[in-house]
């Protein structure tokens, strides 16, 4: 559809001879995913949603020939009154900070003049020509900067680990195998601006002392991937990748590895093994992938959203990203926003910003007044979270002091209508399927655990399956390999915590 919207503004800009003036740019996501498709004319910003290709040639002879905003296709929150909001001000994005999402739905992604016009490459200039490959590490150090991936590790610390290590050969890995459902902030990033992954994956090469990086991303991501090819090639074209970059001596090449889109590849060893060309199937650690990794070479895995902070960390400072945040966590964390909330879409938020500020004032609030009853963070690996801890300031501890987990970043709220065991038994379902059956506690104990899930939604459990349930979960989750099991069991651990009176109402209520 917005390939067409697209067409259509060409073809009539070019009937109105509008063409040496006004020109159409595709860019990456806006974020209010709610209200999209979406364009919006500069220099005035005005924000139209929405759109059809119907509209378009009454934008075209009224906005862009004489000057005037159509004002019944704007997004009704960027008016205010009579007047056009900046899109600052505009409810959706007033309470967000566009760090990693700075360049998506601003430039186009597909010519690297436009990052470059927006201080692309600066950062890896400024790393190759003015800093050593320590001072590199120290300042992401400094900047606190943890991993967006889900486990919240420090990144300057990992790169810490693999900078000392000697190796003829040490590779950068991009994880941008996004397998939540409902997650899609680093598509988003992909398609958006792929070359700041780009930029950072050279900026982590040079730190760790890697020549070779890859970027690991779903197949079922063709948009991103094709993004990826033309950022890469581009880059190639004007020495920002390859050999001697900068002048410095430093080379650094990059390939992308496409991955079939198996959950456990998230996982670090077994994107490994996938890259490898082995089955994804997470190993043992340790060694850690910083020592041993890929063909057992010193390897840094980062996922796509902790990359794309990098570069404005090395231009701005360590300093810049500490100032928004909180104290343990600094700087942002995007959240695909879903389930039943007005505002559907990608928010990008200061660490430590409430849960009520990001369901309401961000949100704007479940859909037809519906009570708001809880929110679940971290996708199959995280938990719930209700009401009662709406003022909650999110980072990385809080939410895992409350069951949760900030994960990848998926946030999908229920209200008052959904059922908590449903809720419950679609994530398992996820894990179920996706299991990569290596090691018993997760490849029998998840079935065994929805077994028990389906008894009860089917109304044939008894009190005491509620006991076994909770018991397999908490062997589960103590006894699994890897992270896919070792979470697994969270939502439904997190459910019973919250809401066990939904769990023992459909026992008493079927029987
Ligand atoms: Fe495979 Fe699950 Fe064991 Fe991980 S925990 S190794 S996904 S069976």
């Amino acid at each position: 559809k917005s390939g067409d919207i697209k067409d259509r503004f060409e073809e009539k800009i070019k009937e109105m001879e509008l063409d040496k003036e006004v020109q159409v740019i595709s860019t990456g996501c806006f974020g209010l995913c709610e209200e999209g498709p979406i364009v919006v004319v500069y220099p005035e910003g005005a924000f139209y949603s929405k759109m059809e290709v119907e509209r378009v040639d009454k934008i075209v002879e009224e906005h862009l020939y004489k000057g005037r905003i159509v004002k019944e296709y704007l997004y009704e929150g960027s008016l205010d009154a009579e007047d056009l909001k900046s899109l600052s001000e505009v409810d959706f994005y007033a309470k967000q900070k566009r760090v990693a999402l700075q360049n998506c739905g601003v430039i186009n992604p597909e010519d690297i003049n436009e990052y470059i016009a927006r201080d692309g490459y600066t950062a890896l200039g400024k790393a190759l020509t003015e800093m050593t490959p320590a001072e590199v590490v120290d300042v992401i150090k400094d900047a606190g900067l943890r991993g967006r991936g889900g486990g919240g590790f420090p990144t300057g610390v990992k790169w810490g680990f693999a900078a000392p290590q000697v190796a003829d050969q040490k590779y950068i890995i991009c994880n941008a195998d996004e397998g939540d459902p409902g997650a899609f902030m680093d598509r988003s990033v992909l398609e958006g601006d792929p070359h700041a992954v780009l930029e950072a994956m050279a900026i982590a090469g040079y730190a760790i002392g890697a020549t070779k990086g890859f970027i690991y991303v779903r197949a079922e991501y063709p948009i991103a991937v094709e993004r990826l090819k033309i950022a890469i090639a581009q880059a190639k074209d004007l020495g920002l990748l390859g050999e001697n970059i900068f002048d410095s001596g430093f080379d650094f090449e990059l390939d992308i590895r496409l991955g079939a889109g198996a959950f456990v590849c998230g996982e670090e060893t077994a994107l490994i093994a996938s890259i490898e060309g082995q089955r994804g199937m997470s190993r043992n650690k340790p060694p850690f992938p910083a020592v041993s990794g890929l063909f057992g070479k010193p390897t840094i895995i980062n996922n796509v959203e902790t990359l794309a902070n990098v570069p404005q960390i090395i231009n701005k400072g360590a300093e810049w990203f500490k100032s928004f945040g909180s104290a343990k966590s600094p700087g942002t964390k995007v959240f695909a926003l879903g389930g039943k909330i007005t505002n559907t879409g990608l928010v990008e938020i200061p660490m430590g910003t409430s849960l009520r500020e990001v369901i309401y004032d961000i949100g704007g609030g479940c859909p037809n007044g519906k009570a708001f009853k809880a929110v679940q963070t971290g996708g199959p690996s995280g938990g719930c979270i209700t009401a009662d801890y709406i003022d909650t300031p999110i980072d990385f501890d809080t939410l895992t002091e409350l069951g949760s987990m900030m994960g990848s970043g998926g946030m999908i709220v229920m209200d008052e209508d959904n059922c908590m065991v449903d809720i419950a038994r679609f994530f398992l379902e996820f894990t179920v399927e996706e299991s990569c059956g290596k090691c018993t506690p997760c490849r029998e104990g998840t079935k065994r655990m929805l077994e028990i899930l389906e008894k009860i939604a089917e109304g044939k459990a008894v009190m005491e399956d509620l006991d076994t349930l909770e018991k397999l979960a908490v062997n589960i989750k103590n006894t699994s390999l890897c992270g896919l099991g070792q979470t697994a069991p969270n939502p439904v651990l997190s459910t019973m915590k919250y809401f066990r009176e939904e769990y023992e109402a459909h026992v008493k209520d079927k029987k």
